[in-house]
């Protein structure tokens, strides 16, 4: 059983390579932000909780997502193991993972800061299937998106404004848990810098 944790700042590529290696290794995606903007949208007290988390760019508090991750690896799909991510995004967090799974690896992708920008603030994803696209780094085809839908959706907290406060967020709380995963071992770097594609040849190689 593989249990992978994509780790790494706000825009540098998790939910994309976690798209591509759905195909190839099976694995669900498990996206704490994907999971709470569905919470939000159906305005379930989750939901309600978070959002103002959510729109100012801080992270929603720690018992909210891990009732969320205990109750979503109950699923039948889990029980094979998952893609994480975003999530653990603190120390607690992981913590409490460890107590419901084993982490098997953890890809953390690494983006410079300046680069974070004009990713998230190009970033939509198509309104019918949840493809992540960019306007210039990677464009609807003109035939549209694989599943043939041409509607476009953009995340309300995708913004300059807040992804300053995400990356400080990112910075202050997340980051710290590299050093925590380094020393189990289980962290593996990938340059995230780079072509899409490459990064996820990179990832395919880190699991085998
Ligand atoms: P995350 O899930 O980590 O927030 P996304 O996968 O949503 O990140 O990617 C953020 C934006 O950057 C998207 O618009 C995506 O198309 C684009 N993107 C992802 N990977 C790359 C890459 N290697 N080079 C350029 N743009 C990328
Ligand atoms: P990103 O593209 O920035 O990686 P996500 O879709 O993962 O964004 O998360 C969007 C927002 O949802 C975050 O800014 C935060 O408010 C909240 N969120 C998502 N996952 C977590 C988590 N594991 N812990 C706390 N807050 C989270």
């Amino acid at each position: 059983m593989l249990n992978i944790v994509l780790f790494g700042p706000p825009g540098a590529g998790k939910g994309t390579q976690a798209q591509r290696m759905m195909d190839a290794t099976g694995l669900p995606q498990v996206s704490t932000g994907d999971m709470l903007r569905a919470a939000v949208k159906a305005q379930t007290d989750v939901g309600l909780e978070a959002k103002n988390y959510m729109d100012s760019g801080a992270l929603v508090p720690d018992q909210v997502i891990i009732d969320l991750i205990k109750d979503r690896m109950q699923e039948d799909d889990a029980k094979g193991g998952v893609m994480f991510d975003g999530f653990p995004r603190t120390v607690p967090q992981a913590e409490a993972l460890a107590e419901i799974v084993d982490v098997s690896i953890v890809l953390a992708i690494d983006v410079p800061d300046e680069r974070i920008v004009e990713r998230i603030c190009g970033r939509f994803s198509c309104g019918n299937c949840g493809a992540v696209y960019h306007d210039s780094f990677n464009p609807l085809p003109e035939t549209g998106c694989t599943c043939g839908s041409f509607a476009e959706k953009r995340r309300a907290d995708d913004t300059e404004q807040t992804v300053v406060a995400r990356l400080e967020a990112y910075h202050q709380q997340t980051a710290p848990l590299a050093d925590f995963y380094r020393a189990s071992g289980l962290l593996h770097l990938i340059d995230g810098d780079r072509d899409i594609d490459l990064i996820t040849a990179d990832m395919l190689k880190a699991l085998n």
